[in-house]
């Protein structure tokens, strides 16, 4: 019963790496080496979850440690000790739990059949761990660096003076309230715009900077929406819907590979809905009244977009401007949750005028 388990000790002052074997000897932890002989109470050791794989590290008193590289030895080791995972390490190992997972999936079909699909896919986001929108996320966006965006061609100085500002508009917003989200600048094929994929990633493009001047009040307020759509995971939402729910329950089982090659392709054809568009809206007038700045900055960026795809409009005398025969950016239907590619509508710029006019 009392088996022994080989490891290295370190004493949180020097690098060196010491052989000990590991016994249990009643409640406490016998650590034994050359020229070394501890005993620690178990309940001092701080135990590594068994989360992943890959070596284990304990945490002793004053910063010593132990290492193994053996995982499954040291997991049966560490049982042998009396412990027990955390209910969440249970939860992710148990098949129980996975069965669970997909009963409550197959709840979530039958509640599909009954009352559609925004609903259900508003409450299957509860049963989809964070970690899976991450992984979806940065898959996503390494496809479309290969497909469709570029580096960012703007000076580092810039790119930094933006996302700055943003930061500073979300510092009047309470700490914890804020969604994880991190700035990623390209340049790209799809023109003026800005999207944000499931993780955090926002994607603001060289162009869309261009096209507002590089005004960081209009910047903040786009990415704002985008932190909105973050917010309410409104990706994940959106695979959910457009009939990814198999592949999330494959996922569920540990198979994440179709789910991954098919998530950035789900993502470039679907469009948000209308409820979320102004959910995203929403966020974004708050954001920038909350920092001080009139939601009108978006009123003035959707009239530039409007711009853009009426080129005729904008060009003086434009009656006699030559138009040219595709000049709507065909790029724009390339990705559907991006903030460019739908329409900046009358209700739209009536709710930021609106949004603007409440003080
Ligand atoms: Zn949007």
């Amino acid at each position: 019963m009392t088996e022994e388990l080989g490891a290295e000790y370190f004493d949180g002052r020097s690098a060196r790496a010491w052989p000990v074997r590991l016994r249990r000897d009643g409640e406490r932890l016998r650590i034994r080496g050359d020229g070394l002989d501890l005993s620690v109470a178990l309940r001092e050791v701080a135990w590594p979850e068994r989360t992943r794989r890959g070596a284990r590290v304990a945490e002793l008193p004053a910063g010593a440690s132990l290492h193994c590289a053996d995982a499954s030895a040291w997991d049966a080791f560490a049982r042998q000790c009396g412990q027990r995972d955390t209910l969440v390490v249970r939860a992710q190992w148990s098949w129980r739990w996975v069965l669970a997972s997909l009963a409550a999936l197959a709840v979530l079909l039958a509640a599909i059949y009954q009352w559609g699909m925004p609903m259900a896919a508003q409450a299957a986001l509860a049963f989809i761990p964070y970690s899976v929108d991450e992984a979806l996320g940065s898959a996503a966006l390494r496809s479309l660096d290969q497909h469709l965006l570029q580096p960012s061609k703007l000076a580092p100085a810039q790119r930094e003076q933006l996302g700055a500002a943003f930061e500073l508009a979300l510092a009047a917003q309470p700490a914890a309230t804020v969604p994880a989200h991190h700035l990623e600048f390209r340049s790209s094929r799809v023109g003026a715009n800005a999207f944000a994929l499931p993780g955090g990633s926002i994607v603001l493009t060289d162009e869309l900077v261009a096209l507002v001047d590089g005004d960081a009040d209009v910047v903040t307020g786009v990415l704002a929406h985008e932190l909105g759509h973050l917010r309410h995971r409104h990706g994940m939402r959106l695979l959910v819907q457009v009939g990814a729910l198999g592949l999330i329950a494959s996922a569920v089982f540990g198979d994440f590979s179709s789910l991954l090659a098919a998530a950035p392709v789900l993502l470039g054809q679907a469009a948000y809905s209308r409820d979320a568009e102004r959910e995203a809206d929403a966020e974004s007038a708050r954001v920038l009244k909350d920092a001080g700045i009139s939601p009108a900055v978006m009123i003035a960026f959707f009239e530039r977009l409007a711009a853009r795809d009426r080129p005729e409009d904008s060009v003086a005398g434009g009656a006699s401007a030559p138009k040219p025969a595709d000049h709507r950016p065909r790029e724009a239907s390339a990705l559907g949750i991006a903030i460019a590619s739908h329409p900046a509508d009358a209700e739209r710029i009536a709710f930021f005028r609106a949004a603007a006019a409440q003080r």
